[in-house]
């Protein structure tokens, strides 16, 4: 039974009005003892909500499903996707609700979602919730992740259920309140294109544009270049995401949004020492989203995306999946813009310039050879630029070949004719200090299941100012001691 709360968002359900089809209507199963363990007061105000006000006992009931907003239309949102490579024709919401969407007080709209409230028709075997540590973690990352600009869907709050939830052990159970640009992903497209109504696949394609990608409408060929769009987005988000050694674990179709949004924190973790063969996922036993893999698993999820637009593309099928192939080879190309304007940002380089490929090849190869800290390189490096190559060199176990590197790095800046000065500044604009690393991550989440959260707000407050380096913070900047050992993450937590 869920009870009424007076007005809390505003809502306007664009997905539910236009989208019949996708979803079922659903509520959450109440928690026995809901119990607020961390709310964003930021993202809270961007919502046009009073954070304080969220605090109260009516407000976090909503946050843990046990009463509704007015207004709220909730639903469990439909979706397929391919898992590992392989077609799952049904998946959908088994343990979210899509409480709504609200227009925050830039104009945006924003979907309120709520994981973790319990099973829905799309639960299959799961049990419908999720866990304090797993949730946590999504809030910690995403907002690690949001402070280094990087697109993402955000944690709203985390309400601990005061229920238990099964995994390996028994572990406290909890809902995260999650706030995206939307949640549809390429696998809403594979279901709706599959589902037996064709007319479905026409409907999402234009809710999406209206929504995400409003200049496609202009296009001679709308569908076509909402696809395009979609293709950009991707390529930059994926490329963010390896300028930051971020790999995201599980690359489904159906974790992988039209907004180009990062979404879903299950299994993702920071890489330490450069290597793009790096995996984390207990399951990913073939390395399939590993590192190094992320652009082209990019292309191919957006090939099977490109597979459910073809009628809309053009009637003639060949003429169709000829228009779709030539968006689709423009990826790596895309791919390798946004990579090579962030590396050269990283290296302090103002224009490309002939040459800088190589340098910057060179540059991974040693890194990885030696198996340097990526992050601790480059935010090092600014010292470099301004004569102090110390802390630099003492990543290398032989320095003599980073040396080599750094002699024509510094020819190459040289040549740019600039304040080094500004080059540094600007380079720790870019090259964090602090990122959520695995066992920082770990060591707050163990706390707070056992029921301690300031481990997990002082990592909080370090992330969400990734790039101002700060006094007394120093172990939040260190790899893993060399104890943490091999880390492993998890699906489906
Ligand atoms: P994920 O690995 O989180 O992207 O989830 C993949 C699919 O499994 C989605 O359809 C989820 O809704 C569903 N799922 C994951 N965990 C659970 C759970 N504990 N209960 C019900 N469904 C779940
Ligand atoms: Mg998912």
């Amino acid at each position: 039974m869920t009870v009424a709360a007076p007005p809390l968002f505003a809502f306007d359900s664009s997905y539910v009005r236009e989208l019949g089809g996708l979803y079922e209507p659903w509520q959450a199963v109440p928690a026995p003892a809901p119990r607020l363990l961390a709310l964003n007061e930021e993202l809270a105000t961007e919502l046009g909500v009073d954070p304080n006000a969220l605090r109260s006992p009516d407000r976090v009931a909503v946050l843990a499903g046990n009463a509704m907003p007015e207004g709220a239309s909730p639903v469990a949102q439909a979706y397929a996707g391919h898992q590992f490579g392989a077609y799952s024709p049904r998946l959908g919401d088994g343990r979210a609700l899509l409480l709504g969407e609200v227009v925050d007080v830039h104009g945006r709209r924003r979907d309120i979602h709520l994981k973790g409230s319990g099973r829905t028709p799309f639960a299959r075997g799961g049990d419908g919730k999720a866990a304090v540590g797993p949730m946590l973690r999504e809030y910690l990352i995403g907002e690690g992740m949001h402070a280094l600009g990087i697109p993402t869907t955000r944690a709203l709050a985390v309400v601990a259920t005061g229920d238990t939830v099964a995994r390996e052990t028994l572990l406290p159970g909890a809902v995260l309140t999650r706030v995206a640009a939307s949640h549809v992903r390429v696998g809403t497209f594979e279901y709706a294109a599959r589902g037996g109504d064709p007319a479905l696949v026409w409907r999402l394609a234009d809710h999406v544009i209206a929504r995400h990608h409003p200049d496609a409408s202009e296009a001679d060929n709308p569908y076509l270049a909402l696809f395009e769009r979609v293709v950009d987005v991707q390529a930059s988000l994926v490329a963010d995401w390896m300028l930051v050694g971020f790999i995201h674990g599980v690359m489904n179709t159906d974790n992988m949004t039209i907004s180009g949004e990062t979404i879903d924190y299950g299994p993702c973790a920071f890489m330490d020492a450069f290597d793009p063969s790096t995996v984390f996922s207990s399951i990913d036993y073939a390395g399939r989203y590993a590192y190094g893999n992320q652009p082209q698993i990019a292309r191919w999820n957006l090939a099977r995306l490109a597979e459910t637009l073809l009628p809309l593309f053009d009637a003639d099928t060949d003429r169709a999946a000829a228009a779709a192939t030539e968006v689709l080879q423009s990826f790596p190309d895309r791919f390798q813009r946004y990579w090579s304007k962030g590396m050269q940002a990283k290296l302090g380089l103002a224009q490309g310039q002939e040459g800088d490929g190589a340098l910057i090849d060179d540059l991974l190869a040693l890194l990885r050879a030696q198996r340097v800290d990526y992050t601790s390189f480059f935010r090092a490096l600014s010292a470099a630029v301004l004569g102090d190559a110390t802390s630099t060199r003492a990543l290398f176990a032989e320095p003599s070949a980073f040396d080599g590197w750094a002699e024509r790095w510094r020819a190459r800046l040289s040549s740019e004719r600039v304040d080094f000065g500004a080059v540094a500044e600007a380079m720790n604009g870019v090259n964090p200090v602090y990122i959520p690393r695995n066992h920082l991550v770990e060591e707050a989440l163990a706390a707070a299941t056992a029921g301690d959260m300031a481990p997990f707000n002082r990592l909080l407050d370090v992330l969400v100012h990734p790039f101002d380096e700060r006094p007394g913070l120093e172990r939040y900047s260190e790899p893993a001691p060399l104890g943490f050992g091999e880390y492993r993450t998890f699906c489906g937590t």
